[in-house]
């Protein structure tokens, strides 16, 4: 069984390698940042496990990271006493990709390098940037707890395929050696190393070490020493105190957590206490995942206990609704042993997610409400990456309706773009003279919602509309009949009562109009006896002759639509 076999990469796997080796040339440094931040995830891993199964730590309890390199060699490698990989996980972990959307993902580069650059970092592609400065890897691992003798060797020169072979390895965890393409010997350097170390990976929470170079008396210059040294801060990022803690240094350990290339948006970080203790810092992404529509996905929010990892997408940590928020949680008061059944019963768990909810709506009240343009402009950001997703929170969260009802964004018939930037404040700013309900009307998309004819009497008026167009805007409705103490009224049903927006003389002109049309009506009637419940003379129109309308209680065209496609 000792055999070296070679097995191919995942039809996605090798796509993605030539593309991302193309890319992110650029950016090359990234790879070490991606093997510390997957030798950090081990550590924590491994932690996590040893919290019932303490032998796994092997009489060596002190988790850290090792970088060294080899000159002659050309050979950087990361060395971590984590948890390591078994030869099935190998095989798994580092021949496929687990990611939902990969498909899709792929099938959306252009082969246009700066684009495609930007799609990769959004999509993070950890372990194979490696191949990025190298063309052969080497992976050594062990897991822990198993036998010396049961080790693996997984090597690829990243082209079709990989082997993995039985090995012998006394330390527990994984090596990663990288066999530096042509010409990028500069990396083999004590400083180059450190530097790209201390930009991309302070945050890691355990030390990252390198051999310290010495002086050469006879050489009168550096050289290599045997002396360990530690290159990072090494304490839990989000245990330091905001004043501590650089912008930089926050964006590097979105990275770490969110498995994003790109920076985030904005973050929170705070320390909450009182009946129960934890520190959160939450950030919000500049992207939505590929994966954001997923309903199975799982949260972003890694949930520590006094500084020990528990669990990644801890789910029951966050709404649904800001399934989008990544960051970390860490309490002080739930068990070590704490298991997902036990999270979704606790109450400190129940406070933790109120609390964190509220902070993420005040961060995005920061933006919606700020008077500096980039701020503004990050609003608008977001809102077009995650304002979907957000309104889902007005069915979701019946305690903070009303704060998530005051950031939605809307197009409307105040301004000609479908661009969603009318708020319900907005809107009752501009609202008429006698106007007390807000009006809005559904449809498939922009074009059809603007070419509404049941917008016409409102135009003539002067009467903005809000144009609801997202696929949750039906269900969202159905939860807010109202906004603050204003009715929300579709423009498309029953018979629009304009209340006092009309005037006498247009009531008397309605009514006369009704009474002129009682036989036409009576016909038309008639002849649609089966496709119409009623038919009335109208002045909703202007320019269409006749408009469909349904009746108050009755399913709204668009979700009738709906409902008829998804085969109801
Ligand atoms: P991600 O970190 O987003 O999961 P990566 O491509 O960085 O994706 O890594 C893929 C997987 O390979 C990891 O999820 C992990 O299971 C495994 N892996 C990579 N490096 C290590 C390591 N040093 N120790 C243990 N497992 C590792
Ligand atoms: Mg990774």
């Amino acid at each position: 069984f000792s055999e070296k076999q070679t097995m191919g990469f995942q039809a996605e796997v090798k796509q993605l390698l030539q593309l991302m080796i193309h890319s992110l040339y650029s950016n090359k440094e990234i790879f070490l940042r991606e093997m510390i931040s997957n030798a950090s995830d081990a550590a924590d891993r491994l932690r996590y496990e040893a919290l019932d199964q303490p032998e796994i730590y092997e009489n060596d309890p002190d988790l850290k990271i090792i970088i060294s390199y080899d000159k002659d060699k050309r050979t950087i490698t990361i060395s971590d006493n984590g948890i390591g990989m078994t030869k099935e996980e190998a095989i798994a972990h580092l021949g496929t990709i687990a990611k939902s959307g990969t498909k899709e993902f792929i099938t959306r580069l252009t082969g246009d390098e700066q684009k495609d650059a930007a799609l990769i970092g959004q999509f993070g592609v950890g372990f194979y940037s490696g191949f990025i400065v190298a063309d052969k890897i080497t992976v050594e691992t062990r897991k822990a707890g198993t036998p010396a003798t049961e080790a693996v060797r997984w090597e690829s020169t990243g082209e079709g395929d990989f082997s993995v072979e039985t090995i012998e390895k006394t330390r527990r965890g994984t090596d990663i050696t990288l066999h530096l393409r042509e010409g990028e010997d500069e990396l083999l350097t004590n400083w180059r190393l450190k530097g790209i170390i201390r930009k991309y990976s302070d945050h890691i929470p355990i030390p990252i070490q390198m051999e310290q170079d010495i002086w050469d008396d006879e050489t009168k210059s550096m050289k290599p020493g045997t002396e360990l040294a530690t290159v990072n801060q090494a304490s839990a990022l989000w245990s330091r105190s905001k004043s501590d803690v650089t912008d930089e240094q926050y964006k590097e350990f979105y990275k770490h957590v969110s498995h994003d290339f790109n920076d985030p948006l904005t973050w929170t970080h705070n320390r909450v206490e009182g009946r129960t203790e934890y520190t959160q810092l939450l950030y919000i992404p500049k992207h939505a995942p590929f994966d954001l529509w997923d309903r199975n996905k799982r949260g972003g929010i890694k949930l520590y206990v006094k500084r020990v990892f528990i669990m990644d997408d801890a789910e029951q940590l966050m709404p649904v609704y800001l399934r989008f928020v990544k960051g970390v949680i860490d309490s002080n008061d739930l068990p070590l042993n704490v298991s997902r059944e036990i999270l979704q019963e606790s109450r400190d768990v129940k406070m933790i997610r109120e609390g964190s909810t509220r902070r993420v709506l005040s961060m995005l009240e920061e933006l919606a409400n700020a008077d500096e343009q980039e701020k503004k402009d990050q609003y608008a950001e977001f809102w077009d990456q995650f304002g979907q997703v957000l309104k889902e929170g007005i069915g979701e969260d019946a305690a903070n309706k009303d704060r998530i009802a005051k950031l939605m964004r809307f197009s409307s018939t105040h301004n000609d773009t479908d661009i969603q930037n009318v708020s319900f404040d907005d809107y009752i700013s501009r609202m008429k003279e006698g106007q007390d309900k807000i009006y809005y009307v559904t449809a498939e998309n922009y074009a059809a919602a603007k070419n509404s004819p049941h917008l016409e009497i409102f135009r003539k008026k002067g009467v903005e509309v809000l144009l609801m167009t997202d696929r949750v805007d039906e269900w969202m409705l159905s939860f807010l009949d109202k906004f603050e103490d204003r009715e929300l009224v579709s423009v498309a049903k029953g018979g629009l009562d304009l209340g006092t927006l009309e005037d006498e003389e247009e009531k008397k002109h309605f009514e006369e109009t009704q009474t002129d049309y009682k036989d036409v009506v009576g016909k038309m009637k008639k002849v649609l006896e089966n496709e119409a419940k009623d038919v009335r003379v109208t002045h909703r129109l202007t320019d269409s002759p006749s408009c469909l309308v349904v009746d108050e209680q009755d399913l709204s065209n668009n979700l009738q639509r709906m409902l008829k496609a998804a085969g109801q």
